[in-house]
């Protein structure tokens, strides 16, 4: 059993080693042991703040494909009479296309839309992107992207080669609308710019949204990014509008996550405390329950085997003289007394915890209880040495009481006190009124309680740790009886002891004219 105390203790020091370790790793992991360290505030906003920007750029450019995908399949390449229905299609609906164009790859004579002097204008400029255009590099279906600079304004295109039935390669150009594209980039940077200053520029850092704010390079914070695959001539610029708050915010969130790593910590330091109590007192109880078992079979054994040589003894008729006779008989006696007291009173106490409502109450007066009981415990006493003196007070009332079950509380007090008395053999009994309560007190001037042990011993089969106690014959239960038959009365039973001095116990009973409800605690 101790060995198992020490493996349990050795168990839960590495427990918590182990979570003071992981703690300690998971925090500074985590950034949160960072007193004084403003870098990892900065590091915090930077990233978020990048991240943000290319969450913004992946968002329009998908949008962009997403349309090029609806547009690109809605011309059938091997059906040309389709051609000019699907094209209406297109640009009547929401893909902001203002021409689409469509030749062959090997000419730049346009298969559609036939020339004619109404798209002459577009045409021209057509054919000027046309020799532009990456031609031999494209994959079939696959969108291409034109972005770039004219001497009016900026020009952006997606063009995707096809292949028809016959293995005849054709390339579709669609014009697109810039406004159309710029106020598509505005509805996505709206949402960024309620935290951030935004700006989408050129190579020469010239804005291209309209009222666009002009965002210093060296703003704390900024960053910029390029639109990969689409508008490939412009950048993302950003930069957090209030980021003294956003550092504060940082901070907090640090605090907040130190705070609850810390109070994790906390929860799992409070529950092993408390599955290790739990468990102790289990341990201990088991502990408690074992030396019960070995102490009352030790009990039964020694008058057993000295009623059993003495018995003999006299069987056989080996006695010496008739002085030695009676001295056998009467060791006989005393020892199937013992005995049977030891029984009742593990009987009693199985009783008392099997069925706390067992006891039968009636009206009575227990000084007279007492003086009646004692009657036939003194020659006992006298038997063994002892001094008995009562002092009963002669105005303690009649009360509700079980008197077998006070007879029961006063045998195991008096035969504690006869036990646990070394040198003076003195046992004082006092019956007395005193507020609302009867005092049955039993003093003795034996060895004492130790002050650690005054609240324990009326637990369940504990005993005292005492060398001295040790050698002396018990079972754990005899106050545990006592105070369920004080709690039963609706009284308690309280204890007063000076090493070496002896103790004094005492059961107050309530003086009560009816009988209540018995406490079950
Ligand atoms: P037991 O006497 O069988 O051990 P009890 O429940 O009656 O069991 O008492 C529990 C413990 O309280 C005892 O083992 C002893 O240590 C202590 N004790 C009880 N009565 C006295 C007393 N009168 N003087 C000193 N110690 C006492």
């Amino acid at each position: 059993m101790k060995r198992s105390f020490q493996y349990n203790t050795t168990a839960m020091a590495i427990a918590i080693g182990l979570i003071a370790v992981s703690t300690i790793v998971l925090s500074s992991f985590s950034n949160v042991l960072w007193a004084g360290k403003d870098y990892l505030v900065d590091t915090t906003i930077t990233q978020s703040t990048i991240k943000l920007a290319t969450q913004t750029v992946d968002r329009i450019e998908q949008k962009i494909i997403d349309n090029d995908n609806i547009i690109s399949g809605t011309i059938d390449i091997d059906e040309p009479v389709t051609w000019p229905a699907s094209v209406d299609l297109i640009k009547k609906g929401d893909y902001n296309v203002d021409q689409v164009f469509i030749f062959r790859l090997d000419s730049s004579y346009p298969l559609y839309p036939p020339y004619s002097k109404g798209i002459a204008n577009s045409w021209d400029k057509f054919r000027t992107s046309f020799k532009e255009l990456s031609r031999s590099a494209l994959v079939v279906n696959q969108t291409n992207h034109l972005h770039k600079e004219r001497a009016d304004n900026y020009r952006f295109a997606s063009y995707v080669l096809k292949e028809d039935r016959r293995g005849e390669r054709y390339l579709i150009f669609f014009e697109i609308n810039l406004e159309k594209t710029l106020a598509i980039l505005g509805r996505y940077l709206r949402d960024l710019q309620p935290d951030f200053n935004v700006s989408v520029v050129d190579f020469d850092n010239v804005g291209i949204l309209p009222n666009a704010v002009s965002i210093s390079r060296n703003a704390k914070y900024f960053w910029e990014t390029r639109f990969p695959t689409t508008l490939y001539k412009w950048l993302l610029q950003v930069v957090p509008r209030n980021y003294t708050e956003m550092e504060q915010n940082a901070r907090n969130q640090r605090r907040v996550n130190l705070f609850l790593t810390l109070m994790s910590m906390i929860m799992i330091f409070l529950s092993l405390a408390i599955i290790y109590v739990v468990g102790r007192r289990e341990r201990q109880l088991t502990q408690l329950k074992e030396d019960f078992i070995s102490n009352v079979s030790h009990e039964l054994k020694t008058p057993l085997s000295l009623i059993r040589m003495f018995s003999e003894i006299l069987v056989t008729n080996r006695v010496k003289n008739e002085e030695a006779r009676q001295e056998y008989y009467s060791i006989i006696h005393s020892e199937s007394d013992r005995m049977s007291r030891l029984v009742a009173n593990l009987l009693d106490f199985a009783r008392l915890e099997r069925e706390r409502h067992s006891l039968h109450f009636e009206k009575a007066n227990v000084a007279q209880l007492v003086v009646k009981e004692l009657e036939a415990y003194r020659y006992q006493m006298q038997k063994e040495g002892f001094e008995l003196i009562t002092r009963v007070d002669g105005d303690v009332p009649d009360t509700i009481i079980d008197p077998t079950a006070i007879s029961m509380a006063l045998f195991n007090l008096l035969d504690n006190a006869v036990k646990y008395s070394s040198e003076k053999k003195q046992v004082v009994v006092s019956v007395s009124r005193s507020n609302g309560f009867v005092e049955l007190a039993v003093k003795d001037e034996g060895m004492g309680i130790p002050e650690a042990e005054r609240q324990r011993i009326f637990d369940k089969f504990f005993r005292g740790s005492g060398a001295g106690i040790r050698k002396i014959r018990g079972s754990g239960i005899g106050l545990t009886i006592t105070r369920q038959v004080a709690e039963m009365h609706g009284g308690e039973i309280l204890v007063e002891s000076e090493i070496g001095r002896g103790s004094t116990f005492t059961l107050k009973i309530p003086i009560r004219a009816e009988p209540v409800a018995a406490s079950t605690n």
